[in-house]
């Protein structure tokens, strides 16, 4: 009888988490590597967040706090909804976790039952399915297509809804993609979800501050229809550069706010005093830092986008948020090449060139691969003249 749960089987690693680990090890090894893999901005968490932390340890704030965030966090997280996405809560409608991945791994450990189904739009981030693997749920996959931005249409939505759908997950701007949904597409989508009348929305807003273009982020329980049946989760990792301080937090309706808190009062308890003390001033102080980072990224943006086009044999689409790219890789794919799938691909890419991507089927989409451009343009332009002598060099 083995030691390890059942449980257990029904999951794999994060495959984002084991390409990052892989070049590390190259890199150890000696190897000059360039990680394109890791999801995380190369910035520095801005000045005034560390000294609110600094600030924490000195006066004392370093004991246990309400499981689910501090009053204070909680009061800043309203106020930051109401200011820029004019969504009124209560305090007891928001929790915070130890990151998004804690909120979002709560949740469905708090509403799924055996069988009960949650539509992930495909391509999607790495960990939906196994959460809901995890809590005994059923991941709907639904496939999006490049034509469509990679966005799940209102018809596909319509069609994947069955008695057992519980939720359904809308992440905007996208990681693997980049692609935002407008408020008009939103409201489309909406409208089927207002006659559905049972389905919840999770809508994972976590890189709201990372868009081009003047794209305007709008989030699903701003149609006021929808708020009741919508948790609105988001964090302070990508838009501040503090995925190491690991604060994320949601709002919703009070029944799954304290079913949250339940679990995490078994589990965790509360995220870091520390932590949180630094995401209230993230939250409530100057914000400049999103604008200046923004204008950076988006000239790597460019950069990348401009420069995987210009590689014969593959495309790719310019994403108005976040900071990935997902191009297509198909048409290297065949018997002249000698690369059958994605997974080939990135191995080779990775084996002859020394540059880590992931492959798209790790996101729910084969043909594809995921670049995360957060990381500087020196590396990037290294990496970019790789991968172009890779593809040239297939023949
Ligand atoms: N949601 C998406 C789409 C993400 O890409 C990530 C992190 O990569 C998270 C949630 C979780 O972020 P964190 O746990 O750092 O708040």
């Amino acid at each position: 009888m083995s030691i390890i749960s059942n449980n257990l089987k029904r999951i794999k690693p994060s495959p984002t988490i084991a390409v990052t680990q892989k070049a590390r090890e190259l890199k150890a090894a000696g190897k000059d590597v360039v990680g394109l893999g890791a999801g995380e901005p190369d910035f520095d968490t801005p000045i005034n967040v560390k000294n609110a932390a600094i600030k924490a340890i000195r006066v004392g704030d370093t004991k246990y706090t309400a499981v689910d965030g501090t009053p204070a966090l909680k009061k800043a997280i309203l106020k930051k909804f109401k200011r820029e996405n004019k969504l009124n809560y209560k305090l007891n409608e928001i929790t915070v976790g130890t990151g998004g991945k804690q909120v979002l791994y709560n949740t469905f450990m708090a509403t799924l039952n055996k069988g009960d189904e949650v539509i992930i739009p495909a391509p999607f981030w790495v960990s939906y399915p196994d959460m809901v693997l995890l809590a005994g749920g059923k991941p709907k996959i639904v496939k999006c297509d490049e034509k469509d931005g990679f966005k799940i249409t209102p018809a596909k939505l319509k069609a994947a809804i069955t008695k057992r759908t519980k939720w359904i997950i809308l992440n905007s701007p996208s990681n693997p993609t980049g692609s935002g949904y407008s408020k008009s597409e939103i409201q489309k989508l909406a409208k089927v979800l207002i006659k559905n009348k049972k389905v919840h929305i999770l809508s994972d807003d976590i890189y709201e501050h990372v868009k081009y273009d003047n794209f305007k982020f709008f989030t699903i329980a701003q149609i006021s229809k929808l708020k009741s049946r919508t948790l609105t989760m988001n964090g302070v990792s990508k838009s501040y550069a503090m995925t190491g301080w690991r604060i994320g937090y949601a709002a919703g309706p009070k029944e799954i706010i304290s079913a949250i808190r339940k679990i995490q009062s078994q589990s965790t308890s509360n995220p870091s005093s520390i932590s949180q003390a630094a995401a209230v001033e993230a939250l409530n102080g100057k914000q400049d830092f999103i604008k200046k980072r923004a204008k950076s990224f988006k000239e790597r943006r460019d950069f990348v986008v401009k420069s995987l086009n210009n590689i014969d044999g593959i495309s790719c689409l310019k994403p108005n948020g976040a900071f990935y790219v997902f191009p297509n890789c198909k048409k290297l794919l065949n018997k002249r090449t000698k690369l059958k799938k994605d997974t080939d691909f990135v191995q080779k890419l990775l084996e002859k060139q020394n540059v880590a991507a992931v492959q798209g089927s790790a996101f729910g989409l084969d043909g594809y691969f995921r670049i995360s451009y957060a990381t500087s343009m020196a590396k990037l332009k290294i990496a970019m003249s790789r991968i172009k002598k890779f593809c040239e060099d297939l023949g």
